[in-house]
């Protein structure tokens, strides 16, 4: 948590639950990247948080977007985004959509399928299509293969149609997983991805563009390999793979731009037990798995929590939501232990919580609302 949340936090008295964004950590989070990555464009996965504030900073410093549908499209234009910095990545469009995003002026689509390129060939014509190549993602928290990604071969196959399609061949994409915390997914999939462009290269079709998605990790309750070391693996896979043939590379982060500038502060409501005889505490918090806390699912993204009682000695939980459904349970099975003296209105931090939060949240299921937003 920056000086600055803790500030605003202990200066307004704010209704719980509340997520406090620190606009600055998105900034440095962007820089960061454009350090590392000094030859990638950036597209930012605006699924991970499409609030007006960020998506202004980023266009301001000179972010592209990635965007799954119109309406995240148009909060893009509105934010001052030009057409041209706007791809839609989504492999799963209706073709009425993809015509309206043309309208609008965007002319980079992804797609992962024969039928989703027609698509795109008949409301889109002229385009640059990209095509998403299914790769290996174990070591992520939350992976996203199985829904996208076809095989080297159809890529291959593909992408040599666009152009009798009226579409531009650009690129291949992949997304080794979310919260990829393993080095060696970069690399196999920039090998994969290569033998692609160097098959097709030899037919006399060149790419231009490899877009390497998003997944990079941020700390949550454990450490995860440093920025550096995934952006010096992914210097060193291209240089490997591509030579001194490295096409225009792109990259999509989501998490790792806005995860870490957002605090979630909470309220106790019932700290009980479902036996005297047992230690476990049962914790309900005021927010839960309808309230924004989606990612918790399978226990995937544990949260660091903070409360005003760290240091004093801990004992085991489970924390849960404020709904009445018994699946509004976010950790059980992941060992988590709070203060033995925690009890109801104590308030609970919980920490890197600016990703995948905010509209994820149900619209008010039970009658509580989701999560309140300030940006500062
Ligand atoms: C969600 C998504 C991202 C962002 O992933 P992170 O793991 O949050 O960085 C990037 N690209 C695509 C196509 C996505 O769907």
């Amino acid at each position: 948590m920056t000086p600055k949340v803790a500030n605003f936090l202990a200066s307004s008295a704010l209704t719980t639950p509340c997520l406090v964004i620190d606009l600055e950590v998105i900034e440095r989070s962007f820089l960061r990247f454009r350090e590392l990555l000094p030859q990638a464009a950036m597209y930012y996965a605006v699924k991970a948080n499409p609030a007006p504030s960020i998506l202004n900073l980023l266009s301001a410093a000179g972010a592209g977007f990635d965007a799954a549908s119109v309406p995240e499209i148009e909060s893009c234009l509105a934010a001052g985004s030009p057409p041209a910095l706007i791809s839609y990545s989504n492999t799963i469009k209706k073709q009425r959509d993809i015509a309206r995003a043309y309208e609008l002026g965007i002319k980079l689509f992804a797609f992962d399928s024969k039928e989703e390129l027609a698509k795109i060939a008949a409301a889109a014509p002229g385009s640059r299509v990209f095509c998403r190549l299914a790769v290996e993602s174990s070591g992520a928290v939350w992976p996203l293969d199985g829904k996208f990604g076809c095989s080297s071969r159809m890529a291959g196959d593909l992408l040599r149609t666009a152009p009798d399609l009226g579409l531009e061949p650009y690129g291949i994409s992949f997304h080794v997983g979310s919260q990829q915390c393993d080095l060696v997914p970069w690399n196999l999939a920039i090998g994969r991805a290569a033998m692609i462009f160097r098959e097709l290269s030899a037919e006399g079709l060149e790419l231009k563009m490899l877009n390497l998605g998003g997944g990079f990790p941020v700390p949550y309750r454990s450490e995860v390999p440093p920025l550096d070391d995934i952006c010096a693996t992914i210097r060193t896979s291209l240089a490997q793979h591509f030579g001194n043939r490295i096409p225009d590379i792109a990259i999509e982060p989501g998490r790792a731009i806005v995860a870490t500038s957002g605090v979630i502060r909470t309220e106790v409501v019932l700290v009980s037990r479902r036996d005297e005889s047992v230690p476990e505490r049962w914790v309900y918090l005021d927010i839960g798995k309808f309230g924004g806390l989606d990612e918790t699912a399978g226990e995937a993204i544990q949260y660091a929590l903070r409360t005003p009682a760290d240091g004093q000695e801990c004992g085991p939980v489970v924390l849960a939501g404020p709904t009445c459904d018994s699946v509004d349970v976010m950790y059980q099975n992941a060992g988590y232990q709070l203060p033995l003296s925690l009890c109801p209105g104590d308030q609970i931090d919980i920490l890197a919580a600016g990703a995948y939060t905010t509209t994820t949240a149900t619209v008010g299921f039970n009658g509580f609302s989701p999560v309140q937003q300030y940006y500062i």
